[in-house]
């Protein structure tokens, strides 16, 4: 994908380590490689080495292409952090799916149809999603930090919150934490369960990064205050590390404990929501119904238990055939946090 105006280095994943300057600044390149079917991965990375020597972090967003928020953060982080500021290393990737990016390709990769964050890396031979994702892990393997900006997709309507991967060392964990404690959102989320953790943030955690995901922002639309969180969020992680000067914010938040669940449906039809994300549902509770394409009503849907709505499907095309890999993302109707009284 060419942009007139645009044409930031390419270096080969094999040679990324040595590409960089050893001088403190601002560089940007773009990383890439080739896969067996000729597709060709590309991802953007910018570097910030601060004056200073000190750790790694990385910021990176747009894993799903859809999720724009983070993105527009990441891009204002390149343009506002200065060397001079700075210590130790920033390493920012606005984009990662740049090919689901141009394509406007919702939550699975246009290519093999795979949902990225559910693959562990380690795979180059395997699909395209595969080789993208290990190339991913191989950029930002040396990082101590790593928070990674999500949203809804442009079908998704999603309540903002922090989900924080718990596993590994005590230390590790109280670490992830104090990355999440700068987002202006209503809750965060330790994770304990190991399938609840997306195995990128496992191998993350293996390789003793602590790292957060972070999710804010719904339905594909950047405003400016989801961007704002994001942005403040990074700089109060970048704070909170001794990476940047001044006190990091530390907004109110709460913690949220549960076991996600997932109402899908089995049959193809036309999706009429009624509950909104950030709502909690009563056991039994109406959540809305699908119909036929001439508004019959096929099936009525109802909260299994006490839940928080995380986020709804407010796209109304359910497709329960189209089931890539098994993934439920075209028949997904609303995500909810089992809440125990
Ligand atoms: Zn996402």
């Amino acid at each position: 994908m060419e942009m007139s105006g645009m044409e930031p280095r390419k270096v080969d994943i094999e040679q990324l380590a040595w590409s960089w300057s050893e001088e403190p600044g601002l560089e940007q390149l773009t990383v890439t490689r080739t896969h067996s079917s000729g597709e060709v991965i590309e991802i953007p990375v910018a570097r910030i080495k601060g004056t200073r020597p000190g750790p790694q972090m990385t910021v990176m967003s747009g894993m799903h292409a859809g999720e724009y928020s983070g993105i527009l953060a990441a891009q204002k982080l390149i343009n506002d952090v200065k060397p001079d500021e700075l210590t130790g290393t920033l390493f920012i990737i606005p984009v990662i799916s740049t090919k689901a990016f141009m394509e406007r390709n919702m939550q699975l990769n246009p290519i093999d149809q795979k949902e990225v964050h559910f693959i562990r890396p380690g795979n180059p031979d395997g699909t395209y999603s595969d080789m993208l994702i290990d190339t991913l892990f191989d950029i930002v393997k040396e990082s101590d930090y790593l928070i990674d900006s999500h949203a809804g997709e442009m079908a998704q309507s999603l309540m903002s919150w922090v989900p924080v991967p718990m596993r590994g060392a005590n230390e590790l964990s109280s670490r992830s934490l104090e990355l999440a404690r700068g987002f202006a959102v209503e809750y965060v989320e330790p994770r304990y369960d190991l399938p609840s953790i997306p195995p990128f943030c496992v191998a993350l955690l293996n390789a003793g990064i602590a790292n957060i995901w972070v999710e804010c922002g719904k339905n594909g639309v950047p405003t400016d205050e989801d961007i704002a969180i994001h942005f403040d969020g990074y700089i109060a992680a970048l704070q909170t590390m001794k990476m940047l000067s001044g006190d990091a914010a530390r907004p109110r938040q709460k913690l949220l404990k549960g076991t996600r669940s997932q109402i899908n449906s089995e049959q193809s039809g036309v999706w009429h929501p009624i509950v909104k994300e950030g709502d909690v549902v009563e056991a039994g509770q109406y959540l809305g119904k699908l119909t036929d394409y001439f508004g019959n009503t096929l099936e009525e849907f109802h909260a299994p238990n006490k839940a928080l709505v995380l986020y709804y499907w407010s796209n109304p095309a359910i497709n329960a055939e189209r089931r890539p890999h098994g993934y439920d993302w075209h028949n997904g109707l609303v995500s909810l946090l089992d809440l125990e009284d």
